[in-house]
């Protein structure tokens, strides 16, 4: 039995605020946001991060990412937006079906700071 909690989305067994989807891949908001409209974008297919997938799965899924830029620009008036993405468990990843945060920015109080950023 599959155990992923993203499969189980993708499957519909767990519920998600979709953003969008195709036959490749869905993007739904983070339950946990680090700021208004984090958004994760994710393949259909399991795998646990990068290194578990083929170029052509990984360009499926960077290709939809101005799309789901744009929505959340349209949606949110954001002013900056970070994508992220953490392999493995000293990367930060918590979740090990591969993913793409999509984290808003709105100004230097919007609450989230990335590790590199010094102000
Ligand atoms: P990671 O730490 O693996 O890069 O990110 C995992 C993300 O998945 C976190 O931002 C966390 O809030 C989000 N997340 C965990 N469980 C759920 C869930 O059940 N539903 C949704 N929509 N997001 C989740
Ligand atoms: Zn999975």
């Amino acid at each position: 039995m599959n155990d992923c909690l993203f499969c189980k989305i993708v499957d519909g067994s767990i519920p998600s605020t979709k953003v969008y989807e195709d036959e490749h891949v869905l993007a739904f908001m983070d339950i946990m946001p680090l700021t208004k409209g984090h958004t994760l974008l994710i393949p259909k297919k399991h795998h646990e991060n990068v290194y578990d997938m083929t170029s052509e799965e990984a360009g499926q899924l960077f290709s939809v990412a101005p799309k789901i830029a744009d929505s959340l620009k349209a949606s949110f008036q954001p002013v900056g937006l970070n994508l992220l993405n953490n392999n493995g468990a000293p990367a930060g990843q918590s979740v090990f079906h591969f993913h793409l945060h999509f984290i808003p920015r709105y100004d230097q109080t919007d609450g989230f700071k990335a590790a590199w950023q010094t102000k």
